[in-house]
């Protein structure tokens, strides 16, 4: 009876549509609402670059545990948001 048990839920976290998806027995491997792979791969070294998470304790015995695709590859350091909506903000307000 004493003893805790920590309740862990992870989440997976698209980086192109920023939706969450449960990650159950059977983790997906695609965004359940725009189809982006969770998985990335760098264009410069080729390598395929794990995501990282963050927790938090919205009780104290209980973890959520999000996963998000990293935003740059550990091994070069090349970023990675390719698919990224934000390319549009560097569109005309340029005055050189
Ligand atoms: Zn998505
Ligand atoms: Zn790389």
């Amino acid at each position: 009876m004493d003893k805790k048990k920590v309740k862990l839920s992870v989440d997976l976290q698209c980086g192109a549509c920023g939706a969450l998806a449960h990650r159950g027995d059977d983790p997906p491997r695609f965004c359940p609402s725009c189809g982006a792979a969770f998985d990335r791969y760098c264009f410069q070294c080729k390598k395929r670059v794990e995501m990282f998470f963050e927790e938090w304790w919205p009780e104290e015995d209980e973890c959520v545990r999000t996963y998000s695709p990293a935003r740059r590859c550990p091994h070069c350091n090349a970023g990675l948001e390719v698919t990224d909506r934000q390319e549009s903000r560097n569109d005309s307000n340029y005055d050189h």
